[in-house]
This record gives structure tokens, C-alpha cells and sequence, in this order.
């Protein structure tokens, strides 16, 4: 590895081959592991025996120092890269012996991330501890239909099934596949992880659909060990499915008296009380062009700067603030040392270019007419081009605060003010995938995890940059801003991006429009799949709204007379919008159907 010439303390090779593979493994080094299994080897009756005997010894430091919070996320995933190469020289003379009995191992798990859901770093992960862990992953990817995750869980006849998802969508696709699983007979336990699920949703929503079986919620990668053996034994599988089971019976309970005492407010009152601009007071500003525009070409290095590396050190489950975070007494030299790792390829990144960072932004003439954003072909501002609609908050609010929707922060057309909405999609480029499965195939998950995570952040920090310069270019209503990269981080700035499918805008659908204003992808490459998640997953998108006072905010559960008046809006079918709204809807629609039936 390049860097700057370290001080190595070779002590360790001294020591009997069982014990150097034991540190080669909780260290996490490659370097002498080729040869020192292969001493083993010649030491062993069968090549089977080294796995089994010092690997598995060495793995189960790692799972233990692992377990008791002594090591972190990204070590272990070093230690399974360690694992993993010992294991690939072992395989010729494994085969070469052909007879006897295959490896032992504790389990076999399916993973996927589900159908059009495009996020696997946490995925990979998760597979990689297991793997340590002595179980057997078989990964389907990303994109899975529910049709292949059943039927190679029961062709591989696997213990587990584990499924990932980072969009809301995928939480009804979680429950469709759960239900299939019900449907199938299937008894096997399903895990549910990734960043929209939740401890609820699996109460909630999937536990139901698979009465058969067990739905189980993970929260992270570290624990996903101790619930994958309490499964898979015999002895502790009753009881910890008896404890799952009650401790969702109390969640949901929970869940269903929270939701009754939140009062919710009819539409009508909710648009009364909307979050109000004193419009007479604001000049819009022009921006520099109206259209869209491509930018073909960024370098990597210019982008670097706006790295957010807060949320890259949570991706490995670090919990603090960066840079702080670094000199943590506990997790400090972990985070660290993955942080250094991260320079290095970032510095190869630039160096050899293996990423095209491409963007394509946009900006109307626009105003809010109702919840929804109007854009125009022109300045006279008489033909709609197309249209963002807005989702208002409807929970009934203390103190003075709004029913906020984003149109909220457009000069409504009355007004008669010429205001103007920005689009943007962004991507780190369409190299990830090759990359990632370049380290794959070479055996190391460490770099293939790394590269994904270090292209996600170039994608955040490309919006970022992007942003800034429309503020103070593009657009130009904020010409003389001046803030460093940490208050960039903490957008100081006037005016937001709002993503469709985060909490302002929950409905991922809305993507369609803005791809097709920007045609993101016959320009950038960037495409949208059936649930709306974008392909690459490093890309980002949204929209662009200027007003000083437009801020985040959750819309969260909405009324079906919203729904209904959303569904005329949009020129979609309400079962459509349900569909799609599903995990913001504040009531069931069978079962509001049924009475409105009665
Ligand atoms: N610095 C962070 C930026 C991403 S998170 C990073 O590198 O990861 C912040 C972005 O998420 C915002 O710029 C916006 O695009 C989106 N976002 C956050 N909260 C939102 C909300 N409530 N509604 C819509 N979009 C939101």
C-alpha cells in the first residue's frame, strides 16, 4: 500500500503459523496470508482442515473482539478480506482432493436488495460479518424480483432470507415478497434492513404478511450475527421467535394508540394554515438561463473539498460527528484508519480519473398555484410545461406553526410576481458498478464497499457544489455568499434542494417529471427503475427553490381527502397514489373502502 512509510513491527512472524494467522486476520493483513496458509496446508492432513482449524480459530477472535465492541465494522471487513484469499489459494488443492466431505458451516443465507431498489453497500456489509461468521452467503445484487429470491431460497435451500432496501417503495416490496413467502408455505425467517425500514414497518406492515414464518427487523450490521444464530439453532429458534413476536404485538399496539391521539387536520384547514411568505417584500431573481443545461465533465478533485464525511463514517456504523469522531478514545483509531484508506483511494480516484461526474440542471419561470408548482414554457407564463405537486402536512400543530407544503415557497401566480424553480440531477458516474465488481472478482469486499461508499459521497458532494454554484452563478440570487465547506455542510445558505422521495415531497413518482424536464437520462445516463430509484445508485436529484425562507421539512401521514385531491391533481388513480403513498397514508384504504362499502 502507498502512504507515507510506516514503522512495522515484524514481531508477530515469529510466532507458530496458527498464531500469525490469527493476527494476519484481526489486523487485517493481506500481506504474508498467501504463505502462511500454505504452510498450514503442508502442515495439515487435508487443505479442509486449515479452514476449519486456524481460519475459523482466527475468525472466531475477530467475531469475539467484534461482538464485545473491541473491533469495528470496517476491520472486520478487512478480516473477511484476509479470510477470503486464504480460502481462494485453498480451493485448487480442495478440489484437486475432491473426495471427502464439503466445509462445514453454520448456515446459508440469501440476500437481496429488493425489486427496483438499487442500494446494496449496508447489504454487503451485513454479508461480509456473516461470512466471517462461518455462514454461507449467496447475494442476488440489487433489483431482485420477488419470483427469484423464492425461488433460489428454495432451490439453494437456504436457512434465511434476508432483504435490503433504501427507498420507500421497497418497504411495500418487502411486504409483497413476505406475502409470496406466506402464500408459498415458506416457513424460513425473513430479515428486514436497510435505511427506510424500521422496527415498526416490520411490526406493522410485513410481521402480518408472514404468519408462517418470522419477519425479523435488524438495525445494523452488528447485530445481525447474534439474531442470524438465535434463528438459525434449533435450541434458542422458538424462543426467539415467541420474544419477536411479542415485543411487535407491544410495537404495534404502541404504534396504533400513538397514531389515534395525533390529531389530523381535514385538507381545507390544513391549507389555511400554510407556511406564509410576505411576497410583497420579495424581488425574485433571474437566473442566468432558462432550460437546461449539461455539465459533461467535472473532475473528482475539484469536488473533494465538499465531502461530507459525517455520513460516510456512519455507512460503517462509526456514531459521532466528523471530525471529532477521529479522536474518540473508542472508536477514534478505527475510523481513523478507515478514514486514511478512504484519502488514498479518493487521491487514486482523482489521480486516474475513474470517475465522470456528469450533471444536468434546470430553471422556469414558475409559480405555486394551489399545493402544486406550475413550470411554464415562457416568461408570459400562459403555457404550463409541466408540474410539481405538493404534499401538505395535515398533523394538526401547536403554537402558531404551518401545514407546510414546498409550493409553499413559490410566489403563488397571484401574487403576479415572475418567480422562477431550479431541477438538477447529479451523478458520480457510471463507472461504480465496473469498479466494485473489479474488486469483487479480485477477492477484496474491503475496496468494492470502499469504492461504493467514496462514490456515493462524490454524488452528495457534486449536489453540493452544484447548489453553490447556482446560487451564486446559475441563478445568482446569492452572487457574494461566501461560506466554508462546513457551513456548506450545514446549509447556511438561503434556499434548499428538496429530493422527491424525502420528507418534504414523499412521493418518489414525482422523479418522472423532473427526469423528463432535465431527460436526465439520454443526457447524464442517469435512468429511473420501476420503483423510481435511480440507476446509479451514487446519483442525486431534486429540485431547486431560492426563497430565504424555504427550510426541510416531513410532510408525514396524510388524510385520504388529501389523497383524493392529490389523485385529481396528478391525473392518477387513487388506488395508484395509495399505492405509492403507502407508508405516509394515515389510514388503511381496505379497510376504509370496506366502510365506506357499508
Ligand atoms: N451533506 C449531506 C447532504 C445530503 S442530506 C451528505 O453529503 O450526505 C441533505 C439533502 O437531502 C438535502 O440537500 C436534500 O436534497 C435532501 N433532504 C434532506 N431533508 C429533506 C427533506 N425533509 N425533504 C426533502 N429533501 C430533503
Amino acid at each position: 500500500e502507498k502512504g507515507q512509510a510506516r514503522v512495522v513491527d515484524l514481531k508477530w512472524r515469529e510466532q507458530p503459523v496458527g498464531k500469525r494467522i490469527e493476527h494476519a486476520l484481526v489486523n487485517g493483513i493481506t500481506e504474508f496470508i498467501e504463505a502462511d496458509t500454505e504452510e498450514a496446508r503442508l502442515a495439515s492432513e487435508r487443505p479442509l482442515h486449515v479452514i476449519e482449524g486456524p481460519l475459523m480459530d482466527g475468525m472466531n477472535v475477530v467475531g469475539d473482539l467484534f461482538g464485545s465492541g473491541k473491533m469495528f465494522l470496517p476491520q472486520v471487513v478487512k478480516s473477511a478480506r484476509v479470510m477470503k484469499q486464504a480460502v481462494a489459494w485453498l480451493e485448487p488443492f480442495m478440489e484437486a482432493e475432491k473426495a471427502g466431505k464439503p466445509r462445514e458451516q453454520a448456515g446459508r443465507i440469501l440476500m437481496a436488495t429488493v425489486k427496483g431498489d438499487v442500494h446494496d453497500i449496508g447489504k454487503n456489509i451485513v454479508g461480509v460479518v456473516l461470512a466471517c461468521n462461518n455462514y454461507e452467503i449467496i447475494d442476488l445484487g440489487v433489483m431482485v424480483p420477488a419470483a427469484k429470491i423464492l425461488e433460489t431460497a428454495k432451490k439453494e435451500n437456504v436457512d434465511i432470507i434476508g432483504l435490503s432496501g433504501l427507498i420507500t417503495p421497497s418497504l411495500d416490496e418487502m411486504v409483497h415478497v413476505a406475502s409470496e413467502m406466506e402464500r408459498e408455505g415458506m416457513e424460513m425467517p425473513l430479515l428486514i434492513g436497510g435505511a427506510t425500514t424500521s422496527r415498526v414497518h416490520t411490526a406493522v406492515k410485513i410481521h402480518p404478511a408472514y404468519e408462517k414464518g418470522q419477519a425479523v427487523y435488524v438495525t445494523d450490521a452488528s447485530r445481525a450475527v447474534g439474531v442470524v444464530s438465535s434463528l438459525i439453532s434449533k435450541e434458542t429458534r422458538g424462543t426467539t421467535i415467541e420474544k419477536v413476536r411479542a415485543e411487535y404485538a407491544k410495537v404495534a399496539d404502541a404504534h396504533r394508540r400513538s397514531e389515534a391521539d395525533k390529531q389530523r387536520l381535514p385538507l381545507a384547514k390544513a391549507r389555511a394554515n400554510a407556511f406564509k411568505i410576505d411576497w410583497s417584500a420579495y424581488k425574485p431573481v433571474r437566473p442566468s438561463f432558462t432550460g437546461t443545461r449539461v455539465y459533461g465533465s467535472y473532475e473528482v478533485a475539484d469536488l473533494v473539498p465538499y465531502i461530507d464525511w459525517t455520513p460516510f463514517l456512519q455507512t460503517y456504523e462509526f456514531k459521532g460527528r466528523f471530525p471529532a469522531i477521529l479522536d474518540d478514545p473508542e472508536q477514534g483509531p478505527a475510523a481513523r484508519a478507515l478514514f486514511e484508506d478512504a484519502q488514498a483511494m479518493l487521491k487514486q480516484i482523482v489521480e486516474e480519473r475513474w470517475f465522470n461526474p456528469k450533471a444536468v440542471i434546470g430553471f422556469w419561470p414558475a409559480n405555486s398555484v394551489g399545493d402544486d408548482i406550475r413550470l411554464y414554457t415562457g416568461e408570459s407564463r400562459q403555457e404550463t410545461l409541466a408540474t410539481f405537486h405538493g404534499l401538505r402536512q395535515q398533523l394538526s400543530k401547536r403554537d402558531g406553526r404551518a401545514n407546510t407544503s414546498i409550493s409553499d415557497f413559490v410566489a403563488p401566480a397571484e401574487t403576479g410576481l415572475a418567480d422562477y424553480v431550479g431541477a438538477f440531477v447529479v451523478t458520480a458516474g457510471l463507472e461504480e458498478v465496473r469498479i466494485a465488481e473489479r474488486f469483487e472478482r479480485a477477492n477484496d469486499d474491503y475496496r468494492s464497499i470502499l469504492v461504493k461508499a467514496l462514490a456515493d459521497r462524490i454524488a452528495e458532494a457534486f449536489a453540493e457544489r452544484m447548489h453553490e454554484r447556482v446560487r451564486k452563478e446559475f441563478w445568482g440570487y446569492a452572487a457574494n455568499e461566501s461560506f466554508t465547506p462546513d457551513e456548506l455542510v450545514h446549509e447556511k445558505y438561503d434556499g434548499i434542494r428538496p429530493a422527491p422521495g424525502y420528507p418534504a415531497q414523499p412521493d418518489h413518482t414525482e422523479k418522472v417529471t423532473l427526469f423528463d424536464l432535465l431527460k436526465a437520462e439520454s443526457r447524464i445516463g442517469v435512468k429511473l427503475t420501476e420503483s423510481y430509484a435511480m440507476w446509479p445508485g451514487s446519483s442525486v436529484s431534486g429540485l431547486y427553490l431560492a426563497h430565504p425562507e424555504a427550510h426541510y421539512f416531513g410532510v408525514a401521514k396524510v388524510e385520504r381527502d388529501q389523497v383524493e385531491d392529490y389523485a385529481l391533481r396528478k391525473g392518477m388513480d387513487i388506488a395508484a397514489v395509495e399505492r405509492w403513498l403507502g407508508p405516509i397514508l394515515n389510514y388503511d384504504p381496505a379497510r376504509y373502502l370496506k366502510a365506506a362499502a357499508e
